[in-house]
């Protein structure tokens, strides 16, 4: 395929193909097509061929799934039942996905370009595990006994919040599945998602393997469609109780003005970042440079942590730069099904040229191209690993979330720069602080204003461990006992006690 260390061809033959089972709507237990009938392509972005065409839901049809959901949140039994049960089901659910490894990680490959070794390893794997840990929380959902300061017994109770929408992003379509619905699933709501348009292959999926776990109809509706259309029908519903957004900032604030503009149901946002990478003079340099790379080039960018800003103390400036540059021209790009490859093509031809034309910005705003720039072939979206040096924080390439492998170094003196510079976004979702000396990792990790902070390591994201945005990255988390009280809603229940007057 060209230069950077790129990997061409397909491998397919190491790997089963899926046939596509499911690629109609999944209602009230059911698949079903589209109320207009319509359908729409979804796209291998290796070649940019149809993989198949999916029912493309809209309104009508997301007027159809939030009554399946409502009926089964008002009388069916998916609330009224233990958590224990509940607990019970989910389990199997996760089981069921561990059957079905390869079949789910060869669909996201297929759908969103992801690298095939890593969906059966990591992305589906790991969704069932998060099914389990939410599975492992369905029985453990209480109130609290109140103080009160007058002779009466107060206490709460949590309640399922209802109806809820989940709108998701094609990047992670597993693991952005999971975490959504298992929290959800634990706290006894139901729900409709919407899979992005990109990627809708694996959501059906996991709905036909719900079914199969003994989920009941009605609980877990699948809508796929696009934005303004079926997503919009979401975030605008009357009767749905709470909208759940993973996606871009302008998107989010669409769904949170429908959301205001309806029923004013609650939303909870996780939007882009910018994050920054620092990188101290103690740090490892080989260390230091895998981690940056990682940082940038991990799912080739399409990651909302991804650390797009990379500052580097002075004293290292050099040498990191030559090892980044060195490795990025190394690493290899193509087939997502090849083990050897690191980098598959980005979701879409519009996210390729998207990124192309930040690229193109990034020159004419100045800054020095040391690698990558260009697309690798010519057939599919595949596009080199990019590092830009003298770049600025008011430069476009340093501003703005590009979700691709383009990566700004920018220099630094002191830990105090450091900090300065890190916070001087508009996002804040994560960082990364690389450094030995306990004093400058404590001192920057509680300066920095992001969701989250990791020291010596990248993307550390665990089931237990709260996710999401600080500032325009967002509000509400994902993962952690935090999500499922985003679908819980608390009722104070008050009684007098020895039949004391009330007042
Ligand atoms: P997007 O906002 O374009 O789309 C996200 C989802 O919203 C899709 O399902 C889409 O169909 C839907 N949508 C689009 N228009 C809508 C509307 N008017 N009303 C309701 N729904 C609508 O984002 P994207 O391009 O799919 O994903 C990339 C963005 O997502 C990036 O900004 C990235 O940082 C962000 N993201 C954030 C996280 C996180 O956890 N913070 C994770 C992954 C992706």
């Amino acid at each position: 395929m060209g230069s950077h260390g790129d990997i061409g061809g397909t491998n397919e033959s190491l790997v089963k193909m899926p046939t596509i089972k499911f690629t109609k709507l999944f209602i009230n237990g059911e698949f079903v097509e589209s109320i207009s009938g319509k359908t729409f392509e979804t796209i291998d972005p290796r070649n940019g061929e149809v993989i198949a065409r999916v029912a493309e839901g809209d309104k009508e049809d997301v007027d159809l799934a939030v009554e399946a959901a409502r009926a089964a949140f008002d009388h069916g039994p998916w609330p009224r039942m233990s958590g224990a049960e509940r607990g019970r089901i989910m389990m199997k659910f996760a089981d069921l996905i561990n059957q079905n490894v390869e079949e789910l990680a060869a669909l996201d490959s297929l759908d969103a370009g992801k690298l095939f070794s890593l969906g059966k390893t990591i992305d589906i794997p790991g969704a069932a595990e998060t099914i389990r840990y939410y599975a492992g929380a369905a029985d453990k959902i209480h109130g609290e006994v109140l103080k009160m300061s007058r002779p009466l017994h107060g206490y709460t109770l949590l309640e399922p919040i209802g109806v809820v929408g989940h709108i998701i992003p094609w990047n992670f379509p597993s693991t952005m599945f999971s975490l959504k619905v298992s929290p959800c699933l634990a706290a006894g709501c139901t729900m409709i998602v919407k899979p992005a348009e990109q990627t809708p292959l694996s959501a059906l999926y996991y709905a036909h393997l719900a079914k199969l776990a003994g989920i009941p109809d009605g609980v877990l509706n699948v809508v796929n469609g696009y934005g303004p259309t079926a997503g919009a029908a979401i975030s605008s519903h009357m009767d749905i109780d709470k909208v759940s957004f993973t996606g871009s900032g302008e998107v989010g604030r669409e769904v949170m003005k429908a959301a205001a503009a309806s029923n004013l149901k609650p939303v909870s946002l996780e939007l882009g970042g910018k994050s920054p990478i620092i990188i101290f003079d103690d740090a490892d340099l080989d260390m230091a440079s895998e981690l940056a790379l990682m940082g940038i080039l991990f799912n080739k960018g399409e990651v909302c942590v991804a650390t797009s800003r990379l500052y580097i103390q002075e004293g290292i400036y050099d040498e990191l730069v030559k090892k980044l540059v060195e490795k990025a021209k190394a690493w290899a790009v193509g087939d997502p099904f090849n083990p050897e490859v690191r980098q598959g093509p980005q979701v879409d031809k519009r996210q390729f040229e998207k990124i192309l034309s930040y690229i193109e910005q990034g020159k004419k705003e100045g800054a020095t191209l040391l690698t990558g720039g260009n697309r690798v072939g010519n057939t599919g979206y595949y596009i080199e690993p990019t590092i830009f040096a003298d770049t600025k924080e008011d430069m476009q390439i340093v501003k703005e979330e590009i979700f691709g492998p383009v990566l700004a170094l920018m220099k630094f003196k002191t830990t105090e720069e450091a900090i300065q510079r890190a916070n001087n976004t508009k996002y804040g979702l994560a960082a990364v602080v690389v450094t030995n000396n306990l004093n400058v990792a404590n001192t920057v990790s509680r300066s920095v204003r992001a969701g989250s902070v990791w020291i010596n390591c990248y993307l550390a994201i665990d089931n237990d461990c709260p996710f999401g945005g600080y500032k325009m990255s967002g509000f509400g988390k994902d993962f952690g006992m935090d999500a499922v009280h985003k679908y819980l809603q608390v009722k104070a229940v008050v009684t007098p006690l020895h039949n004391s007057p009330w007042l």
